[in-house]
């Protein structure tokens, strides 16, 4: 079979993923329904607009390892996105969570502490490495790691002497955590921090760019992120010597000699050029995607916030949010549903919304997981729904507020 790179049909900028895709794979749906209305989702990826030609210019060089100029200029590009003097390229925000513990050297039995609100992938490397989880609650006004709760909890360990090896901030839903006042309790003890910023590229806290004031921050490439390569992430740090090293775990530990000397193993997470190239034409999209996502939930606001029992993120007075995601508030007993209702809603004609985080010391895998706090990040998860925040034809947002209004007690 012939594969055709370039699409037939489909406008630069198309939101869906699935347009073009009858063209290039080798299936095709039935046909015989009729189609009902475009399913509108949480955080679809979507094109900049020149990733074919990019493409198709990658393919042609012969450049495809993870290795070579384009990886190379991705970095370079990236650290200009993202503030920070050096930048290492990965196979995925889970891969640069991964080398980050390493490099910070995680150990079985260290203790690793981050916040419950958040997605797995923070944390997951640190466990299937051996390190003890401690999770803390959020702080209410930003929904990120509370920094009182932090500096109170490292007195207590440093007296107990079982300070953590790292610190795991987390910028949520493209709301920068409290890195200066987290550093500030994390440095007094000599604890790094590594901040999980793969949901806010493009937000500020403190006038800085996400994750800036870390020793070392990631970033995430997938498809529902804000920026995506089709999947890869980012390690980055204003340090050198951590990135070079970094590095060199990342593409196996291998000695510069011919033949591939080891002194320690590796992994395998470079960045393909394919990829790269990708992200190369993404990044260009950064700024204006902070202002249409910003967009979608002023419009949230908007059509929404009148409502008895809705509410939505707050975003601190320190920080300016990438709203990568909208994220609501519902209080059942004032609006006249619950969440799950509303989220049944949306999903019967075909809108996707997801419940906030499940806070990860309630999930079964991390089973006897000390919590320290808690209550914030449980109402968040039993109340919180993010709404779809990606690129909306017009009128189709206007169909999310409106299936949200119409459940409102009257
Ligand atoms: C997406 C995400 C990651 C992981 O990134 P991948 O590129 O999917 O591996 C890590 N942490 C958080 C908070 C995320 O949202």
């Amino acid at each position: 079979m012939a594969l055709r790179l370039t699409p037939t049909s489909g406008a630069p900028g198309e939101a869906s993923p699935s347009a073009a895709l009858g063209n290039i794979l080798p299936f095709r749906r039935s046909g015989a329904e009729a189609d009902p209305p475009r399913r509108i989702h949480l955080s679809p990826p979507q094109l900049a607009g020149g990733e074919m030609q990019a493409l198709e210019e990658t393919l042609r060089s012969r450049w495809l390892a993870p290795a070579g100029p384009i990886p190379r200029a991705f970095e370079a590009a990236f650290a200009e996105a993202s503030g920070f003097g050096e930048v290492l390229a990965t196979s995925s925000g889970t891969a640069a969570l991964h080398l980050g513990y390493r490099i910070l050297g995680v150990t079985p039995g260290d203790e690793v502490w981050a916040p419950s609100l958040t997605f797995v992938a923070t944390v997951s490397p640190a466990a299937q490495m051996g390190a003890r989880i401690t999770f803390l609650d959020v702080e209410p006004g930003s929904w990120t790691l509370d920094p009182d709760l932090l500096r109170d909890a490292l007195a207590q360990a440093a007296r107990e002497g079982r300070l953590p090896r790292v610190v795991v901030p987390v910028d949520l839903y493209g709301q920068c955590a409290d890195l200066d006042a987290i550093v500030s309790a994390c440095d007094r003890w000599g604890v790094p921090v590594l901040s999980d910023s793969a949901e806010s590229l493009g937000a500020q806290g403190r006038g800085r760019a996400a994750g800036k004031g870390a020793r070392l921050a990631c970033f995430s490439f997938n498809g529902n992120k804000i920026i995506t390569a089709g999947g890869g992430g980012a390690l980055v740090s204003d340090d050198p010597r951590l990135i070079t090293s970094a590095r060199h775990f990342s593409m196996q530990a291998k000695e510069s000699s011919p033949h591939y000397q080891h002194e320690t193993l590796g992994y395998s997470y470079g960045f393909s050029s394919v990829l790269a190239a990708v992200g190369l034409v993404q990044l260009r999209a950064l700024e204006s995607r902070v202002a249409a996502r910003r967009a979608v939930f002023a419009r949230y606001v908007a059509g929404l916030a009148d409502l008895p029992g809705i509410s939505f993120m707050p975003e601190p007075a320190w920080g300016r949010s990438s709203r990568w995601l909208s994220v609501m508030l519902i209080d059942a007993d004032r609006f006249g549903a619950d969440r799950e209702v509303v989220r049944g809603a949306l999903e019967a004609v075909r809108i996707e919304s997801r419940p906030v985080w499940k806070p990860l010391h309630l999930q079964p895998a991390f089973r006897g997981s000390r919590m320290i706090g808690g209550n914030v990040s449980i109402g968040l998860f039993e109340r919180g729904l993010c709404l779809p925040s990606g690129a909306m034809e017009p009128g189709e947002q206007a169909r999310v507020i409106e299936v949200i209004r119409r459940l409102a007690r009257a």
